[in-house]
């Protein structure tokens, strides 16, 4: 079975409420103006938490049939948890989709292998499906183990869940030294950590699995290259920072993939 094209776009910490309006007004006038077959690929907009209900209601209000993806989410489903969100709280906000293991949010808050297993597991239990992301720095690079190392991250978070579980994963391989520089991996480094994390998932579940998971690149993905980085048989699609805050660039990429 063919898998369906993602393109996400991850803003990170940034647009207002305000500004989320006004960008997703302009994608659907792009995309109207383009007469963008919405059935081609699926695209997916990540707004931090703040814009998420705002970009929702663009969404319905334009008819467009965008999905919504939140950039993080509790491992608890609720209660005395300060500053957190829950699974439910963004699967009742329309979410379809989590990034869980971002690279920035590895750095910065202390997140492991076990509250990333949990993120997983709330997520799937709320419906939604859980975009893991992995890569290497380059210090791995250099050493030449960045396939390993992308392929363990991968088993660190799924080792204990169900193929029924695996198959509604998707998989961001974003090589943390391409990420936000402008120089992204090459479509023969894409599609070889594409190819390793699928055979991954043949061999720790079955190749019903390995074929149903969407593998998607992420680091400095442009309109420029989107076309070359698609070329590997096992890329599914792109998670897109930077490019992600341009509507122009943004929907350009759509229809490219
Ligand atoms: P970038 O970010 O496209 O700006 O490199 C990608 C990401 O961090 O998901």
């Amino acid at each position: 079975m063919a898998r369906t094209a993602l393109v996400a776009g991850n803003w990170k910490m940034n647009f207002d409420h305000f500004q989320a309006t006004y960008f997703m007004q302009k994608l659907a006038w792009l995309l109207r103006d383009a007469h963008y077959d919405f059935d081609d690929a699926e695209i997916a907009i990540m707004p931090p938490f703040t814009s998420i209900r705002s970009v929702q209601v663009l969404v319905e209000s334009e008819n467009m049939k965008i999905k919504i993806g939140a950039q993080n989410v509790s491992e608890m489903s609720g209660g005395a948890f300060t500053g957190d969100v829950s699974a439910e709280m963004l699967e009742k906000l329309g979410c379809s989709y989590t990034i869980i293991g971002h690279s920035e949010r590895r750095k910065y808050h202390p997140e492991d292998d076990v509250n990333l297993v949990d993120k997983v597991r709330a997520t799937l239990a709320a419906g939604m499906q859980p975009i893991l992301c992995v890569g290497e720095s380059f210090e791995e690079r250099r050493q030449g183990i960045e396939l390993t190392y992308a392929t363990n991250q991968v088993a660190d978070v799924t080792r204990d869940l169900s193929a029924g579980q695996a198959r509604r994963m998707l998989v961001a391989y974003e090589p943390v030294w391409a990420i936000g520089r402008g120089a992204s991996a090459t479509p023969q480094d894409a599609q070889d950590a594409a190819a390793a994390i699928r055979r991954h998932f043949a061999q720790a579940f079955d190749e019903d699995v390995a074929n149903d998971v969407r593998i998607l690149y992420g680091g400095s993905v442009k309109a420029a290259n989107a076309m070359d980085l698609m070329a590997g048989p096992d890329v599914d699609g792109f998670l897109i920072g930077g490019a992600s805050l341009d509507p122009e660039e943004f929907s350009k990429i759509a229809r490219i993939v």
